[in-house]
């Protein structure tokens, strides 16, 4: 039991979200901000399929692939319940859910 006129303690949230050039700026409910590239965010993508091609083992010869050789740019940043942000990337990819606690870490 909560002693009372104890507010519920909330999970640091993100206040603000911002693209600022070639980043997203967040700034956070402990008055945090952490920048991060898009390219960042979209070669982090936390999706089933992009993590599987990232355990791959690295190729001998660097292969420069099309999302790379094209800077990544979001379509939509959408809200996803209360916990996290879904990028729809130009390139057509979706399937991506950012939740805060990965959007901290990567920060
Ligand atoms: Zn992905």
């Amino acid at each position: 039991m909560n002693p009372p006129n104890t507010p519920p303690t909330r999970p640091v949230h993100p206040l603000q979200l911002a693209a600022e050039g070639d980043d997203l700026v967040i700034v956070w409910s402990d008055s945090t901000r952490t920048t991060l590239s898009w390219s960042k965010l979209r070669k982090n993508c936390p999706c089933a399929g992009c993590r599987a091609e990232r355990e791959k083992p690295a190729p001998l010869l660097p292969i420069i692939q099309l999302e790379e050789a094209q800077p990544a740019r979001p379509k939509s940043i959408d809200p996803v319940g209360r916990y996290a942000y879904q990028i729809k990337w130009a390139d057509g990819h979706d399937s991506g859910i950012y939740s805060f606690e990965y959007l901290r870490s990567l920060g």
